[in-house]
This record gives C-alpha cells, structure tokens and sequence, in this order.
C-alpha cells in the first residue's frame, strides 16, 4: 500500500463521532490531510485538535447534511479552497427503526435524504473535479441491511440499499475516468448510533466491531495502489449477525 505522491486530501462527512471520528485518525496517522463535516461545530472541534496531533491540515465544516439543496454547493466551496480533492468519504448517516406502517413521511423523507440523496449531492460536489483530475476515490458507508433486511428496520435497509446500487452504477460510470468507488458494509458496529432516540433496540454492545476496526478497513481500501479498487467491503463482528 502506498500514498499518493502528493498529500492526499478526504472529505469525510459524520466525522463527529463513531467510524467517521475513527476514518479522521486513521487517515490523520496515514497523512492525509481532511476537511471533516457533521452537525455539531464543537464536537468537530474537539475532533479537529485531536487529528491536528498527527501534523496534518484539518479544515471543519459544520452543515446538516439533510438539508440536501445546500450540500452541492458546500462541497463545491471545499473543492475549490483547496483546488482539488482525492477522497470523499460519505459516512454521515442515521439509523432508523420503526414499523413501515408507522412511519411518518416525514421521518421517511428525514432517512432518505440524508443516507442517500445527501451523498449524491456530495458525490456530484466532487465528481467535475475528479473527472478532471483523472483519479479520485469515493467511499459509500452502507449497511448489512442492505443485504439483509430485517422487520422495523425497512427505511433504513431501503435508504442503505438504494445507496449500494447508487454506488455500483457510480463505479460502471466513472471507472473508465479514473474514479474508484467502493461500498463499505458494516455489520453492527460499537458507535454513538446505538444511542440516538431513532433506534429503538438493545443489543449486546461489547459484541460489536469497533469504529477504530472499520476505519482500518476503509483506510486500506482508500490506499490501495490506483490499479486497485475494492469496490464491495463487508464487516461484521465475527460472532455474526447480533
Ligand atoms: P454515529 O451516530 O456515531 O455517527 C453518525 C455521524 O453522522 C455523526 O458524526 C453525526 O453527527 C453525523 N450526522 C448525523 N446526521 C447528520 C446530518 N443531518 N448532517 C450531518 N451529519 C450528520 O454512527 P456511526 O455508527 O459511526 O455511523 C456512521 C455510518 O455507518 C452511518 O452511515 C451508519 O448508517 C453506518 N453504519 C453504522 C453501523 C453501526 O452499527 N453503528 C452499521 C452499519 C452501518
């Protein structure tokens, strides 16, 4: 594995917490150089100064990534700060359980947008630059419910599903202009998700994969020389599905 031989620069969006925290170290410690984006500015703060440590450039962007008119735009201004990009991570997303019959629409359109429109719009954010470019790598943070779907689970499984096959024909598409896409999907992992008021479950924590695993996981995909490319990535704690 080996960097490029010019600093690489990643977004990564949810960097706040859980694996997107855990991808800003890991990609601190491998030299890359990051803009991270969530909700909360402090929290990204708190992030920032411990990614600093590592000797790289940080940049942070607060944003709700929901709000999906604006996101475009946002990335754009990142891109053109820094005048061009080499990874995009989108990472950002929430978990959501409830019965389909249940589900407001508004809860529904809230899941939608941000674990699957909100990452078109920051792919189309970076994707001029990138054809341009000739290379680039983008990372899809799925789900094993995407695979596997499971009841009070749907719209979740279903925003995670269509972000797979989002992925997979980005990847058709864009493979020929040096673009690498790969899908990561998790299986349950030891995050802050777990504790959010839109997931009503309880399960054996210290089970789970840890943020810092999936992050190693996404870092080597990210570093693969360019004739590489691992476009499906599935993990999941050893013991199985929980
Ligand atoms: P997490 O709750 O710790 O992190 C989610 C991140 O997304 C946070 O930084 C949060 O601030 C950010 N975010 C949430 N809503 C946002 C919004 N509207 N605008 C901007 N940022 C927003 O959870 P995590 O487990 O680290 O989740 C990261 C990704 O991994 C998600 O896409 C999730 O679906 C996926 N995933 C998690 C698990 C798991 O078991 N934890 C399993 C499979 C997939």
């Amino acid at each position: 594995m080996e960097l490029p031989p010019n600093k690489p620069r990643a977004i990564i969006t949810g960097a706040s917490s859980g694996i997107g925290k855990a991808t800003a170290l890991a990609f601190a410690g491998a030299g890359i150089d990051l803009c991270l984006i969530s909700r909360s500015q402090d929290k990204l703060i708190d992030v920032a100064h411990e990614v600093k440590e590592y000797g790289v450039q940080v940049k942070v962007f607060c944003a709700d990534l929901s709000e999906v008119s604006t996101v475009r735009r946002k990335v754009q201004s990142i891109v053109q700060e820094w005048g061009g990009i080499d990874i995009l991570v989108n990472n950002a997303g929430i978990a959501y359980t409830n019965l389909l019959r249940e589900t407001p629409l508004t809860d529904w359109e809230k899941v939608l947008n941000l674990n699957l429109t909100s990452v078109f719009e920051c792919v189309m954010g970076v994707l001029p630059t990138m054809r341009t470019q000739g290379k680039g790598t983008i990372v899809n943070v799925a789900s094993i419910a995407a695979q596997t779907p499971f009841p009070e689970w749907g719209t979740y499984a279903i925003s995670k599903s269509a972000l797979v096959t989002f992925s997979q024909c980005l990847a058709m598409e864009e493979r020929g202009n040096g673009i690498r896409v790969t899908t990561i999907s998790p299986g349950a992992v030891n995050s802050p998700l777990w504790d959010t008021d839109t997931v009503k479950v309880e399960l054996n924590r210290s089970a789970m994969v840890k943020p810092e695993t999936v992050a190693q996981a996404i870092l080597q995909a990210v570093l693969l020389p360019q004739e590489a490319v691992i476009e499906q990535l599935t993990i999941t704690p050893s013991i199985g599905a929980l």
